[in-house]
Formats: C-alpha cells, sequence, structure tokens
C-alpha cells in the first residue's frame, strides 16, 4: 500500500463529463489498495475568465481581492470532484490550500510555500477518505491571507504537499502523454521522453517547456520526489522525473534530450555605454530596485574610436515595460545614449546532460540553425544548456533544424494533445 499524491490540470476537469473521467481514475487506486490525495486545478481556462472579470471590473483590482477571487477557481473543482467521488461510492473530502496547511509568504499574485502542515489531510486519509486538495493557493504567514502561487501553482501545491506527506509518487495529469523532446505543436514528430533527470527538466521549465511549473520541478528535486506526467486521457506510460537516468539495456541514454523556446522575452540594447568600471553595475541595480528578473546578457567590446559599448539582455515582455522606465531614471549618471527595445524575439534551447562529456554538440548546434537561415542575435550557456535568441519568425525553423540535427525526431506521430484551449 503506497500514498500517491495525484494532480488534474484544468483540461482534465473542464466540465462534467472529464469530472466523472477523473473520479474513476482517482477510485482505481483506492480500490488497488492505495491512500490517494488528489490535488486540483481550476475548471478549463476558469482562470484565465476570472482573471478577465476581475480586469472588466478595476483596471487595477488589489492584489488580496484578485486572490481571493481567481482561487475560488481551484476550490470549485474540489467540491466537484469530490462530489463524483461520492457518487462512486467512496469517501471524499475537499480541502482549500489553507485548509489543508499550505502556508506562504504574503506576496499575492506569487507567493512562495514557506511550510506545509497536513495535519487535516493525514487524520481524514487516515479515516480512509480520498483528499481533494485546492491547487495554486495557500494562506500567508504573516496576515493570514489567501494567497496564490503564481500561473501553474497547483503542481508546486501537489509537490509540497506530497514531499510534507512523504508520499511515495506524485502524478501530475494534464492533456499531453508526458513531457516531449519539443512542443509537437512545432515539431509534430516531436517523441516523448521516458525518463529526465531534476536537472534537464528544470533547465526545460526555465527556457519554455510549459509542462511542469519551474517551482515543483525546484522542490521535487529538493525532496527527491520522483514525479510522473502523464495524460488523464490516456494510458499511456508518460515521463518520469528522476534524481538519476536509469541506462536502459543496452541503450545509451541520448546525449541530447529536447529542444525547447520561449515566446515570452524581450530583448533590451542600452547603447552607447561610456567603458568605464561600474556602469554594468548601475544599470543592473536600476533592473533589480525594479525588482526585474535579467536572463540572457551580451556586452560587446567598445569600439575604439568611441571607447562606447553596448549592452543587451532580456527580460519577460510583461516587465518591459517597467525595465525600460527604471533605466531612463539612470540616463544621465550611466551617459549612455539611448536604449532599443525588440520584443519580436524568441529563445530556443538545446537541452542535454551528455552534452557535458560530448564535445562538438555546440558546433553541431550552430551548424543547424544555420542552415536553417536563421540569424543567432544573443548566446547564454549552462553544462546542460545552450540557449540561442533569434528572431520570432525564425524560432519554428531553429527549433526543428535543431531536433533533426540531434535525431530526436520519431518516424510515428506520438503526440497526441487531447484536450485544452491552449489559452
Ligand atoms: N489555475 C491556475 C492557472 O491556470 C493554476 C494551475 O492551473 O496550476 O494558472
Ligand atoms: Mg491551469
Amino acid at each position: 500500500m503506497a500514498l500517491i499524491v495525484q494532480k488534474y490540470g484544468g483540461s482534465s476537469v473542464a466540465d462534467a463529463e472529464a469530472i466523472k473521467r477523473v473520479a474513476q481514475r482517482i477510485v482505481a487506486q483506492k480500490k488497488a489498495g492505495h491512500d490517494v490525495v488528489v490535488v486540483v486545478s481550476a475548471m478549463g481556462d476558469t482562470t484565465d475568465e476570472l482573471l478577465d472579470l476581475a480586469e472588466k471590473v478595476s483596471p487595477m483590482p488589489p492584489a488580496r481581492e484578485l486572490d481571493m477571487l481567481v482561487t475560488a477557481g481551484e476550490r470549485m473543482s474540489m467540491a466537484v470532484v469530490a462530489m463524483a467521488i461520492e457518487d462512486l461510492g467512496y469517501e471524499a473530502r475537499s480541502f482549500t490550500g489553507s485548509q489543508a496547511g499550505v502556508i506562504t509568504t504574503s506576496l499575492h499574485g506569487n507567493a512562495k510555500i514557506i511550510d506545509v502542515t497536513p495535519g487535516r489531510i493525514q487524520e481524514a486519509v487516515g479515516e480512509g477518505a480520498i483528499c481533494i486538495v485546492a491547487g495554486f493557493q495557500g494562506v500567508s504567514q504573516d496576515t493570514k491571507d489567501i494567497t496564490s502561487l503564481g500561473r501553474g501553482g497547483s503542481d508546486t501545491t501537489a509537490v509540497a504537499l506530497a514531499g510534507a506527506l512523504n508520499a511515495d509518487a506524485c502524478e501530475i495529469y494534464s492533456d499531453v502523454d508526458g513531457v516531449f523532446t519539443a512542443d509537437p505543436r512545432v515539431v509534430p514528430s516531436a517523441r516523448r521522453i521516458p525518463q529526465l533527470s531534476y536537472e534537464e527538466m528544470l533547465e526545460m521549465a526555465a527556457s519554455g517547456t510549459k509542462i511542469l511549473h519551474l517551482r515543483c520541478v525546484e522542490y521535487a528535486r529538493q525532496y527527491n520526489i520522483p514525479l510522473h506526467v502523464r495524460s488523464s486521457f490516456s494510458q499511456k506510460p508518460g515521463t518520469w522525473i528522476v534524481s538519476e537516468v536509469e541506462e536502459s539495456e543496452g541503450m545509451e541514454q541520448p546525449i541530447i534530450s529536447g529542444v525547447s523556446h520561449d515566446r515570452s522575452e524581450a530583448k533590451i540594447t542600452v547603447v552607447g555605454v561610456p567603458d568605464k568600471v561600474g556602469e554594468a553595475a548601475t544599470i543592473f541595480k536600476a533592473l533589480s530596485d525594479a525588482e526585474i528578473n535579467i536572463d540572457m546578457i551580451v556586452q560587446n567590446v567598445s569600439a575604439v574610436s568611441t571607447s562606447r559599448t553596448d549592452i543587451s539582455f532580456t527580460v519577460a515582455k510583461d516587465a518591459g515595460k517597467e525595465a525600460v522606465a527604471a533605466l531612463k531614471k539612470v540616463q544621465e549618471k550611466v551617459g549612455y545614449d539611448s536604449l532599443r527595445y525588440d520584443d519580436q524575439i524568441g529563445k530556443v534551447s538545446l537541452i542535454g546532460a551528455g552534452m557535458r562529456s560530448y564535445p562538438g554538440v555546440t558546433a553541431r548546434f550552430f551548424d543547424a540553425i544555420a542552415a536553417s537561415d536563421t540569424n543567432v542575435e544573443m548566446i547564454s550557456t549552462s553544462e546542460i544548456r545552450i540557449s540561442v535568441i533569434v528572431g520570432e519568425d525564425q524560432i519554428d525553423a531553429a527549433v526543428r533544424a535543431a531536433h533533426s540535427e540531434f535525431q530526436l525526431d520519431s518516424d510515428q506521430v506520438e503526440a497526441v494533445v487531447y484536450g485544452g484551449t491552449g489559452r
């Protein structure tokens, strides 16, 4: 007998039919003799609809009230899932994040989990009930207000709960059959990855693969919780995310796990920065004071004739306006000439733990990118990742080129997207 935490995403609980199907799956685990704790997301596009509603009512809703509103989506799901389970003859009890003991920081809209004290869940499980917990939310330790964990945060609820409950496994159900070597909408021949290490999944999540919330993977690694990512619409084996990928018999692990892309960033260039000590520090201090996260950075060598240089970096498009405003404030102090803002860009990344010990990966990647006629604007690397910034209209071609260069294409179409509106 094991304790299993399952998490169902929005498209898995989109309507009454879907909820009944999910209830069957949950009950099947219980019938097999396991204890089950379930985390649910809001039904379908509910979160987006609630945000749209708030925007219509007020252009700048108070953060506290916005969290009260959006977290209601998950509370609807938990109640109806519990009802569907009761209808199958099993005892189910639903709990809000706060009731489940999810304690967070007080930052509305993007709170972080500090602690999970799941006393009520343990008690209910001990009494034989199936627990359904509302994902994406908690209660602030200081203010006692309800907080939300940021978009996609239900994954993190599931992993944090699994950690606190010392669960044997954490299953993340969505509308695709696992993690693929590329986004199947861009590369239809993308292949399912049977096993991935936490570090590879972290790099993928950080470079645009949306299947798992980044913080959820960080948690899973920290507490060493194996994650099983699969579809609630099929019985396919999915993807396991574990600390060490096993070498299957007679088969070496591929050097490259996948190619991810990200369309959510913009590039800012600070033009004509005087080549003096401390200029970069002033620029990045201004951005950090405005709480803006920077991704890639490139500084060119200064031109001999002018002793000036350009510094380019990328930020989330959402933070673009604030970044420009923060930089304008230090224009005089730094003495730069002008700013350039470009949001017609994207990031393409090649990820694989194997590249650490194989020479030539970088050369092959750039060769493939060049052959797809894509111009590289910026480059950054980690031990197991190479990322490039390219023009927005070249993202798809670059992803496909890198994907085939490393022989990741499957000869049959494996990727089925079962649900979701892609919103
Ligand atoms: N419902 C929330 C969202 O759409 C949280 C989640 O789905 O994980 O972002
Ligand atoms: Mg969702």
